[in-house]
C-alpha cells in the first residue's frame, strides 16, 4: 500500500521518496515499473489524467493504481532507491487540478439553477466536457452559469476533503451518491458543493482562475458542455483575440462589428455569385451563337471547330450539349489546360458515329476516353498534339463521314 502525498497535500510538487521495487513493465519492456513508499504523483482515476514528472533523473510517463498500491511507468531504471528526489510537473499538475475543480463548480451550478445532472465527465490535454440531462442550453442560461460559477471562483472558497463515517455521511448533501462504499472520501466546496471524487483539487477556488464555457451540442437526451478553466481560459481568450483583432484590422471595423459585417459580407458574396453565373450563362450563349455562325459549312453541314486555351472541362461539355441542339451540326471541341482534353458531339439528324471518330484520333494525345454515337469525350496527356488530333477529327469528318 503507497502512502498517498496527494491526498495529504495537493501542493506538494517535489519529494523525497525510498523505492520498493522496479520491475520491467509488462506493456513495453523497455520501460519499467516502480513503487515507493509514499508518492506524490496522482495516478490515472475519477476521469483525471495522471501526473508527469520525475523520479530521481528517470522520467515519469505513466501512473496508475491497482489494489491501493500506485505505478510509476519510468522510461530507465533509477539508479538510486533511498531517498530519492522526485519531482512532479507542477504546469501539467496545476492545469488539470483547474480544469478538474473547474469541473465541480461548473456541474454544481449546472444542479443548482437547473436542477440538470452531470451524467458524464471528460477530461484531456486537448478538452475538458461533461454531459448534463438537459433538454438544450441557450446563451442566455450559459452566461448565467458562467457568472455564477466564477462568483464561485472570486470567492476563493476553501476546498476541503473528508473521510466521513457512516453517520456524519448520511447528514452531508451530497450532489451526487459514491461509486464505493469504503473508504468514501468527499470533497466541500466550503459549503457550497459537497461530491465523492478521489482526484486531486487546488486548496481554494480562486486557483480555478476562470471557468468560460466554449460550445455545447445536444446529445442523446443531454448536452454536452465543453469549458476551459485557469490558463486553457487565457489561451483560449488569446487566440480569440487576436483573431477578432486581425479580422476587424483587415476589414477596418470595430471588434464588436465583426460579426454584422462578417454576416453581411457572406451574404453580398452569394448575391455576386448568383448575377456572376447569370453573366456566365449569357456569355456562353452569346460564344455558342458565335462559333455556329462562324462555322465552316460542309456539305450544308455546320462544322464547329475550337481549341480553347484554359477553358474548364465543363464549360466544353456545356457548350457541346448547347451546339449539338442547331440542326446538322457537327462540334469538334477541346482545351488545354495541364492536359488535352476532347469532346466530340453532332446532332441528332446526323448518322455519324463520333464514338468511332474519337476512338480513331485520341490516341493522338496518347488519351483514352469514350461516349455513344452522338457524343464522346476524354483527354490525354500529349498536349503538344492536340492540334494534330483536330486536324486529323476535321479531315476524317470532311473525306470519310460527310462524303
Ligand atoms: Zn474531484
Amino acid at each position: 500500500m503507497t502512502k498517498k502525498l496527494y491526498w495529504e497535500d495537493a501542493t506538494v510538487s517535489s519529494f523525497k521518496s525510498n523505492i520498493l521495487s522496479i520491475e520491467p513493465y509488462e506493456i513495453d519492456p523497455s520501460k519499467f515499473v516502480v513503487v515507493m513508499e509514499e508518492t506524490a504523483f496522482y495516478p490515472e482515476g475519477g476521469g483525471q489524467p495522471w501526473d508527469e514528472g520525475t523520479i530521481g533523473s528517470s522520467a515519469v510517463v505513466y501512473v496508475y493504481e491497482e489494489n491501493d498500491t500506485i505505478y510509476h511507468v519510468v522510461e530507465k531504471a533509477p539508479t538510486e532507491t533511498k531517498g530519492v528526489d522526485c519531482q512532479i510537473d507542477w504546469e501539467r499538475r496545476l492545469d488539470l487540478m483547474q480544469q478538474h475543480l473547474g469541473q465541480h463548480i461548473l456541474s454544481s451550478v449546472f444542479e443548482k439553477l437547473f436542477s440538470a445532472t452531470t451524467v458524464g465527465f471528460h477530461l484531456s490535454n486537448e478538452y475538458v466536457t461533461i454531459d448534463v440531462t438537459k433538454d438544450s442550453l441557450t446563451y442566455g442560461e450559459a452566461s448565467l452559469i458562467e457568472s455564477e460559477a466564477n462568483a464561485v471562483v472570486f470567492s476563493s472558497l476553501k476546498v476541503f476533503t473528508h473521510f466521513p463515517n457512516d453517520e456524519e455521511l448520511k447528514k452531508l448533501p451530497l450532489r451526487k451518491p459514491p461509486s464505493v462504499t469504503e473508504g468514501i472520501r468527499i470533497v466541500e466546496v466550503e459549503g457550497y458543493d459537497f461530491s465523492p471524487c478521489g482526484g486531486v483539487h487546488p486548496l481554494q477556488t480562486g486557483s480555478v482562475g476562470q471557468i468560460k464555457i466554449r460550445k455545447w451540442e445536444k446529445m442523446k437526451g443531454h448536452i454536452r458542455v465543453e469549458f476551459v478553466c485557469g490558463g486553457r481560459a487565457l489561451k483560449d481568450a488569446a487566440w480569440k483575440n487576436r483573431q477578432i483583432n486581425e479580422i476587424s484590422n483587415l476589414l477596418s471595423i470595430k471588434d464588436v462589428e465583426t460579426k454584422e459585417f462578417v454576416e453581411k459580407l457572406v451574404a453580398d458574396s452569394r448575391k455576386l455569385e448568383k448575377t456572376l453565373r447569370t453573366y456566365r450563362r449569357e456569355l456562353m450563349d452569346y460564344q455558342i451563337k458565335e462559333l455556329h455562325a462562324s462555322a465552316e459549312i460542309h456539305k450544308d453541314c455546320s462544322l464547329v471547330v475550337k481549341v480553347f486555351d484554359g477553358e474548364d472541362f465543363k464549360t466544353l461539355q456545356s457548350m457541346a450539349s448547347s451546339l449539338n441542339q442547331y440542326p446538322n451540326t457537327v462540334a469538334l471541341l477541346a482545351t488545354k489546360t495541364d492536359k488535352a482534353q476532347v469532346v466530340f458531339t453532332r446532332s441528332k439528324d446526323l448518322d455519324i458515329n463520333m464514338n468511332q471518330l474519337f476512338k480513331e484520333v485520341i490516341e493522338l494525345v496518347d488519351g483514352r476516353g469514350g461516349g455513344n454515337p452522338q457524343t464522346a469525350q476524354g483527354g490525354g496527356s500529349n498536349l503538344s498534339n492536340l492540334d494534330g488530333l483536330m486536324t486529323a477529327a476535321v479531315m476524317k469528318i470532311k473525306n470519310e463521314y460527310l462524303k
